[in-house]
């Protein structure tokens, strides 16, 4: 997600430009919507970034304002219907939103809109927005009050971008699952993002974090900032700093990609292996094999080599996409692992199909033992915060015993990085999500979309 507030320039180019560099949050649509101060324009189609928007669709969004996001689906499918911004026009206003994370009441929240449980979570969102504008007051402060009124209604994983013709709004839910920062342009004028690594590519600097509990509300009078929530425990998910985020973005302060390399020190530590080489699996594998090969004085090869124009395999949501996936992705370099004991470095495993088709590429490119290390702990417990693993019945460190994890995986060994050493290397454990790794749910998820996984969940 990215917004901008930025009088004198065109917005829309700034976030198209933001949008590319969070291309890797989410490929499935694209979006922008972008106001002048009396209209405000959406544009929006599956694909990419670079699918979705060319000179004549950005030549269309006109004005100062502007909001976009790039999906990522948890819930509901992929349908034009379902990318966003989602927008609503009430009356003169008009309201456009992005949502980063997952709503664990939407169920709840839909029955007391009276709408279809079917619309996606930021969908219903707008609507319950677009509703309290309607009955708010029509003094230019509208959006602002009915934001205020609603959000400590939504429960779960929410980081937004909103904006009407005047506004420019930031917000974090209470536990802040999903970051979000602010940034200056030279100028002055304050941008949004998901991540600070795009704020380099519009040239703003970072400002600092939106709280977990924050509201953010820039017009012409500035920057204002609210508390609409009561207060919560901080809980950044722990998966951003593992997986998920670009490796040159800072979050809560710390570096991602330190704190990848750092996670693989302390899994090198705690899982040493026998073996020649330590392989990484592209991309996000690489800081922490690099800090595993740091420690354990093995020699750091490249074995695997990505193909760069495809993206990220687990977000294509179909098991048969993602199964060929894996081939149409990466591929072996026979030459530095032929006759060698490897150690293969991944920051996690969550299905195991991606892991098992790739222990299997060493072996044919001739390894003769091949020994996983994981930088996170075993993922056992569904996530209803915003990662696409809400089945548990896929998940394999929940089906299969952790003994016999090499076994069904066709590695000699597996280790994987122990939960306190994983929360040393973010450098902030009390600060963070790590449900999926512990079962430990910062919020209630009784409500949580598939409430039958949440039946089986709880009878173990
Ligand atoms: P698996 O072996 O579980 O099928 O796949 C594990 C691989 O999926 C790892 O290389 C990891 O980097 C990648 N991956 C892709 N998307 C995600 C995601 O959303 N969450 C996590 N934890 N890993 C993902
Ligand atoms: Fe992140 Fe796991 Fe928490 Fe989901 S459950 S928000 S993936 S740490
Ligand atoms: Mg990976």
């Amino acid at each position: 997600m990215f917004g901008v507030y930025a009088p004198g320039r065109r917005a829309a180019s700034l976030v198209y430009f933001g949008l590319f560099a969070l291309q890797h949050r989410g490929q499935e649509s694209a979006g922008i919507a972008a106001s002048d101060g009396q209209t405000l324009t959406v544009f929006k189609d599956l694909g990419l970034v670079a699918q979705v928007f060319d000179e004549a669709s950005l030549a269309g969004l006109e004005g100062h304002i502007a909001v976009g996001h790039t999906r990522y689906s948890t819930t509901g499918t992929t349908r034009w219907e379902n990318a966003q911004p989602t927008h609503r026009q009430i009356g003169a206003t008009s309201v456009a939103l992005a949502h980063n994370g997952n709503l664990t009441n939407t169920a709840d929240l839909a029955h007391e809109l009276g709408v279809g449980s079917a619309t996606t979570d930021s969908d219903l969102m707008t609507e319950a927005i677009a509703r309290a504008v309607a009955d708010g007051r029509s003094d230019g402060r509208g959006l602002e009050l009915a934001l205020v009124e609603v959000l400590p209604a939504f429960s779960g994983a929410f980081s937004l971008v909103v904006m009407d013709q005047g506004h420019l709004i930031g917000v974090r839910d209470p536990h802040g699952f999903r970051p979000l920062t602010l940034g200056r342009l030279e100028t002055g004028d304050w941008v949004l993002s998901s991540e600070t690594s795009a704020l380099d590519l519009v040239g703003a600097k970072v400002e600092r974090d939106v709280e977990p509990g924050e509201m953010v509300v820039i017009d012409a009078g500035g920057l204002r900032s609210f508390r609409p929530f009561p207060p919560a425990r901080p809980a950044l998910c722990i998966f951003e700093f593992v997986y998920f985020a670009r490796p040159d973005s800072i979050l809560d302060g710390r570096s991602v990609h330190a704190a990848r390399q750092e996670m693989g020190r302390i899994l090198a530590t705690e899982h040493p292996a026998l073996a020649d080489v330590v392989v990484p699996v592209p991309e996000s594998g690489i800081p922490a094999a690099e800090g595993y090969a740091q420690v354990s004085g093995l020699p750091y090869v490249d074995g695997l080599v990505k193909n760069r124009y495809v993206g990220r395999t687990f977000i294509e949501p179909s098991q048969m996409l993602r199964d060929r996936g894996i081939r149409l992705k990466l591929n072996p370099i026979p030459s530095t692992v032929a006759g060698r004991r490897v150690v293969l470095v991944d920051d996690s495993i969550v299905r195991g199909s991606t892991t098992r088709q790739l222990v299997q590429m060493m072996r044919d490119a001739g390894a003769v033992e091949v020994h996983l290390r994981i930088s996170s702990p075993p993922y056992r417990w569904p996530c209803f915060y915003g990662m696409d693993t809400s089945d548990r019945s896929a998940l394999l460190a929940a089906r299969v015993a952790l003994d016999d994890i090499a076994d069904v995986l066709g590695a000699d060994s597996v280790g994987y990085l122990s939960l306190p050493g994983l929360l040393e290397a973010v450098g902030g454990g009390d600060r963070s999500c790590t449900a999926c790794l512990s079962g430990d749910y910062p919020t209630d998820v009784s409500g949580a979309s598939d409430k039958f996984e949440l039946e089986r969940v709880a009878r173990r």
